[in-house]
C-alpha cells in the first residue's frame, strides 16, 4: 500500500476515534498538548477491557505472577541506578538553513552527507543530548535535593520493590511481578497519533528466573505474549517477532526479541 494511503488511513482513525467519543486532543478548547490524548466515553471502556484482560490472563490466572502499583513520582536515585539519568536521551541536532529541531535519527544521508530532511539543508549543528525524562521537585524548595522524575517507565519500581514483594508473595523463582501504569516521555516529535505520546500507559511484566532457565523462559513467554494479541483478536499474519541485536539490548540482557505489528505508519514495537 502506497505511503499517501497510509497516511490518510491515519487520519480516517484519528477523526473516527474523535467523532465516536474514543479519543480526544487533549486540552483541545485552549488549543491542544501536542502529544497528550484524552480518551472519551468509549475509549476508556475499551482501554479498560484491554487492561482488565491482560491482569486477567497475567496475574489472577496464574500462580506465578503477581501485581503492584507503584508510584508515578520517582527518586532520582532510583533513575540513577538505572542509567536513566545519564543516558536516557535522544541526540539533538538543529538545522541552521530553516531552523528545524531534529532528532539525529532523522536525518538523511545522500552519498555520505547528512542532510536535513525538511530543506535538504546540510548546515547542520553538533548533536547535543536531550533527557526524555519529565522533572519536577517534590516539596515547597526547589534546592536540587528535593527534585525528582515522572517514571519514563513502569519496571523501575518492580526491580526496587522485588525483595518484598517477593517476602510478602512467599513465591520462589521463577516469579513474576506485573504492573500496570502510566509513564511520561518528553518527546521531541510526539507522531503516529497515540503511538509516540508524551503521556502513555504501559502494561509491564518483569519475570525473574534463575540465568540457565532463562533461554527457555524467554520463548515461552513470547509464546504467551502472540498469543494474547491473537485472542484479542489481532491476526498473527500481521505480529513479527524481531530479535534485538547485541548493540541495542540492555546490559543485563542475554536476549532480547521485540514483538511489532504492522501499523499504517509502519512495523513498529508493541511488546519488547
Ligand atoms: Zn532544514
Amino acid at each position: 500500500m502506497s505511503t499517501s494511503t497510509n497516511a490518510e488511513r491515519m487520519e480516517k482513525i484519528v477523526s473516527l476515534c474523535k467523532r465516536r467519543g474514543f479519543i480526544f486532543q487533549s486540552s483541545e478548547i485552549y488549543g491542544g498538548l501536542n502529544g497528550l490524548w484524552d480518551y472519551g466515553p468509549l475509549g476508556v471502556e475499551l482501554k479498560r477491557n484491554l487492561k482488565n484482560y491482560w491482569w486477567r490472563v497475567t496475574v489472577h490466572e496464574r500462580d506465578d505472577v503477581v501485581g503492584m502499583d507503584g508510584a508515578i513520582l520517582t527518586h532520582p536515585e532510583v533513575l540513577k541506578a538505572s542509567g536513566h539519568v545519564e543516558g536516557f536521551s535522544d541526540p539533538m541536532i538543529d538545522c541552521r538553513t530553516c531552523k528545524a529541531h531534529l532528532r539525529f535519527d532523522q536525518l538523511i544521508e545522500k552519498k555520505g552527507v547528512k542532510q536535513c530532511p525538511n530543506c535538504g539543508g546540510r548546515d547542520l549543528t553538533d548533536a547535543r543530548q536531550f533527557n526524555l525524562m519529565f522533572e519536577t521537585h517534590v516539596g515547597a524548595a526547589a534546592e536540587e535535593s528535593s527534585i525528582a522524575y515522572l517514571r519514563p517507565e513502569t519496571a523501575q519500581s518492580i526491580f526496587v520493590q522485588f525483595k518484598n514483594s517477593l517476602e510478602v508473595s512467599r513465591k520462589k523463582l521463577p516469579f513474576g511481578i506485573a504492573q500496570i501504569g502510566k509513564a511520561f516521555r518528553n518527546e521531541i516529535n510526539p507522531r503516529n497519533f497515540t503511538f509516540r505520546s508524551r503521556e502513555f500507559e504501559q502494561m509491564e511484566l518483569e519475570y525473574f528466573c534463575r540465568p540457565e532457565q532463562g533461554t527457555e523462559l524467554l520463548e515461552y513467554w513470547k509464546e504467551e505474549r502472540l498469543k494474547f494479541y491473537e485472542n484479542i483478536g489481532i491476526s498473527r499474519a500481521n505480529l513479527h517477532v524481531r530479535n534485538v541485536p547485541d548493540e541495542e539490548r540492555a546490559f543485563y540482557s542475554k536476549g532480547t526479541y521485540d514483538i511489532e505489528y504492522d501499523f499504517p505508519f509502519g512495523q513498529q514495537q508493541c511488546w519488547r
